[in-house]
């Protein structure tokens, strides 16, 4: 074996080492390289035309990889769960004048749910063969298709005027750019010629728009790099050159995000944050794909200092909101996971596929329940308790964000089945020198054209991530030369690689792509041993807090899950999820990982579903001892982590850590246990706050306000916090109040928000009742006084006294006017 040091140039970006090794005897050459070589040809699939950056790879068209064992299982899951009959579940997909499935536009329920949902449940039934999910998918396509009007507009009309967003008049560009990526998947199944035809007039429409009505609006601009996707794909499908100006047209009016991240909801940062390298491939600039780069880093930086591959932003990001208990929609995780996909055929760099895989193997299953029957709209790397009571402020959204229902989480419940197929589908990808590449990993048989255009197969067998060998099978009718790209993953430090039974590389350097020229034949083998080392991260940015890793898996707390039903139906019910077991720890660390973490692999689960917490089927015995003052909020959210390490006079214990995919209530970013000096103590929970729940409140103010013990110096005083029923303006109104027990009351006051001196639009309220809970019933309290709404004062009213463990205010609202409260204290 010999090996030689060549330098290459790659996108103008870099000069990069490659090492290339040759066998003398046999005609097969095996290299390492940071990225495929982009001088290839691609003979076969549609690749960047000029003056397009030439593609570093391409996606193949949907079918081309079929998923095996647990990926497959997870379709399955997900077309019998309840992704697959959503039609039966929500009431966007009712047909019955549904404006999707109108010729004229007309209708209701036409804006992102629809298509939002076809994405995710056509790919599903176009990997799945499935009949039933094949013709249903079929009439939502048909009304697409059949949609367009003479002057190129397709999908809902309703006058234009935007059917979720108030765009009056202008024209809501978004829940058509989701339908076009449904259309671009139905097309590389069929090449029906409908599509191209269709997305051609629509584009023509778009063009003809004048600048000041295009991707006007706050999602369409936010997500215009959708759209940017899809006029790149038709133009490398026709090459027909107007479409490169649209495409300029497109990045100029969408948000900048090559300037930096401009918007912290978390959805259009998974989503948008990908657009500057899409445009690299136009604008032939690398400083576009290096903001794409410098956006993703910004946003772990600043909310991603945790295991699971996300971030946190429930739904926004909020400054001081930066620690494990924040979470992330499943639809952000479904959108990080496609945008990773997009960037490796983007810019080729298997670092996406690192970032992709630890989204997918570490929180998007754990979205949903282990059966996918139900999903939560927010999951967070540590979240012990995930039940429908509200979790605000600790994260950001009101309301049952954190239990297990299949009817609620609108975008989410329609968004996140797309996460699955589409990853499925890039496990592979054409690579130049028409050869393939396996950037991401999972049990699969890929069928390609590759050489001259002989098709080969190649099966995938492993149950990695779950295991660490993967076995390649190449099945060709004739010997055939090609280009074959192995990702050597980031963690990996001593990757082996034997082709047809001989060790041709030892320790394959991690994070690139190993490289086989060689002329296959029929029945090759080659195995990627991947050995899995334990390994610790320590998250200085949260409270010096550890995950433990496991290739690309992280473990998480086996906390017992007790599901209990609160809602639903019977065919489709809904579940809280309360912990039944203790999950306040804190790991002890021995001197040596080998003296920490022992290993342990159970059974295969007979159902094929590893993300499972009782059958998860690897799991790390670990030591830790319980941190008392750790603590859930008064609402069920966990306390905010202390900075560690943590002291503990509590026993040491073993614990069982399982992939945090298979964790619904997780632990999986732990304080460390400490001693002596070194050590900080875990301060004692502070004094139960009581617990406020509002039939709104406003996003950026917090329902804890009215009960912080602030004295408002008046009643527009905004230096303190304020809970405001904004922007409801005239309505009725409630405002509870929770204790930790039953306590005595005879009087309370009110000290109600009124903006008008700020030219605000909240006011003193028109009236307001008082009510105390009495069992499961809101009772009035007996013989008030007055109900007062003075301005700058407590307006303090007194009953008969009562016993009770909750009180509530009914309030009625000025008309045209919002209102709120400042401070309400209980005697
Ligand atoms: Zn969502």
């Amino acid at each position: 074996m010999r090996a030689t040091i060549q330098r290459i140039k790659w996108g103008g970006l870099a000069l990069v080492a490659t090492l290339v090794a040759m066998q003398a005897h046999a005609q097969e050459q095996v290299s390492v390289v940071d990225h495929p070589d982009e001088t290839g040809p691609y003979s076969h699939y549609m690749a960047n035309r000029a003056p397009l950056a030439p593609s570093p790879v391409v996606k193949l068209p949907v079918g081309a990889v079929r998923p095996a064992g647990w990926l497959k299982k997870q379709l399955e899951l997900q077309a019998a769960g309840f992704h697959g009959h959503l039609t039966e579940i929500s009431e966007f997909l009712k047909k019955d004048g549904n404006a999707w499935l109108s010729k004229t536009g007309d209708g209701q329920r036409g804006w992102e749910e629809v298509p939002y949902w076809v994405k995710g449940f056509a790919g599903c039934a176009f990997l799945l063969e499935n009949e039933r999910m094949l013709r249903e998918a079929q009439t939502w396509i048909e009304g697409a298709l059949h949609s367009q009007q003479a002057d190129g507009w397709f999908g809902p009309d309703k006058g234009r005027t935007g059917a979720a967003t108030n765009l009056k008049g202008r024209e809501d560009l978004w829940p058509n750019m989701i339908m076009l990526f449904c259309l671009q998947q139905y097309y590389e199944r069929t090449t029906d010629p409908r599509v191209p035809e269709l997305m051609q007039k629509y584009f023509r429409y778009l063009e003809k728009l004048p600048e000041e009505k295009f991707l006007v609006g706050y999602w369409p601009s936010m997500r215009g790099g959708d759209q940017l996707y899809s006029i790149l794909w038709l133009y490398n499908l026709t090459g027909e050159p107007w479409l490169l100006d649209l495409a300029h047209k497109t990045h100029r009016k969408t948000a900048r995000w090559d300037q930096g991240v401009i918007d912290w909801h978390n959805v259009n940062i998974a989503q948008a944050f990908r657009e500057p390298a899409i445009y690299a491939m136009l604008a032939r600039d690398p400083k576009y794909t290096a903001a794409t780069e410098k956006d993703w880093t910004q946003v772990r930086d600043m909310y991603g200092q945790v295991p699971g591959g996300m971030f946190g932003a429930d739904e926004n990001a909020r400054p001081g909101y930066t620690g494990p208990r924040q979470a992330i929609e499943a639809c952000g995780v479904a959108e990080e996971m496609l945008s990773d996909e997009i960037l490796i055929a983007a810019t080729g760099n298997p670092i996406w596929a690192e970032r992709c895989e630890n989204a997918a193997f570490n929180t998007y299953p754990a979205c949903m329940t282990a059966d996918l029957k139900a999903l939560r709209y927010l999951t967070a790397p540590n979240q012990p308790q995930s039940d429908h009571k509200s979790k605000s402020p600790g994260i950001q959204n009101g309301g049952p964000m954190y239990c297990m229902d299949p009817h609620d989480h609108r975008c989410c419940q329609h968004n996140s089945g797309h996460a699955w197929p589409y990853f499925a589908q890039h496990l592979w990808y054409a690579a130049p020198g028409n050869g393939l590449a396996a950037y991401l990993y999972g049990p699969c048989q890929v069928s390609a054209k590759v050489a001259e255009g002989v098709l080969a197969r190649i099966t995938e067998d492993t149950r990695y991530p779950f295991e660490e060998e993967i076995r390649f099978t190449v099945s060709l009718p004739h010997p055939a030369a090609f280009p074959l790209y192995l990702r050597i993953p980031a963690w990996c430090q001593h990757a082996q690689l034997t082709i047809k039974g001989k060790r041709v590389w030892t320790v394959l350097p991690a994070g690139k792509l190993a490289r086989i020229d060689r002329t296959w034949k029929n029945g090759d083998k080659v195995v990627l041993k991947l050995p899995m080392d334990v390994t610790v991260k320590i998250w200085s940015g949260s409270g010096n807090t550890v995950s433990v890793n496991r290739g690309p898996l992280t473990y998480s707390l086996q906390i017992a899950e007790d599901y209990r039903r609160f809602g639903g139906t019977d065919a489709w019910p809904a579940f809280d999820i309360f912990p039944a077991s203790p999950w306040n720890y804190g790991l002890v660390l021995k001197p040596t990982l080998e003296q920490t973490f022992k290993v342990t692999k159970q059974p295969w689960p007979r159902d094929n579903q590893p993300f499972n917490n009782k059958t998860a089927p690897i799991r790390i015995q670990a030591f830790a001892k319980r941190i008392p003052n750790w603590t859930l909020d008064p609402r069920g959210c966990v306390n905010e982590v202390v900075r560690g390490p943590i002291r503990s006079e509590e026993k040491e214990e073993k614990v069982t850590l399982i992939p945090m995919g298979a964790a619904r209530l997780r632990v999986s970013a732990f304080p460390t246990i400490g001693e002596g000096s070194s050590a900080n103590d875990w301060p004692t929970p502070p004094k139960p706050i009581y617990n406020v729940e509002a039939s709104h409140c406003n996003e950026s103010d917090t329902t804890d306000a009215v009960c912080d013990g602030k004295i408002p110096q008046n009643s527009s005083d905004n230096t303190i916090g304020r809970m405001t029923w904004w922007p409801h303006l005239g309505t009725k109104e409630w405002l509870s109040m929770e204790f930790p027990k039953e306590r005595s009351l005879s009087a309370c006051r009110l000290f109600w928000f009124d903006d008008e001196s700020l030219g605000g639009k909240c006011r003193l309220p028109q009236s307001w009742r008082l009510f105390y809970r009495s069992g499961n019933a809101w009772l009035p309290v007996r013989n008030p006084g007055h109900f007062g709404t003075a301005k700058d004062v407590f307006n303090q009213v007194n009953f008969e006294p009562v016993k009770t463990a909750a009180v509530k205010i009914e309030v009625e609202l000025q008309p045209n006017f919002s209102g709120g409260v400042l401070e309400w204290q209980v005697e």
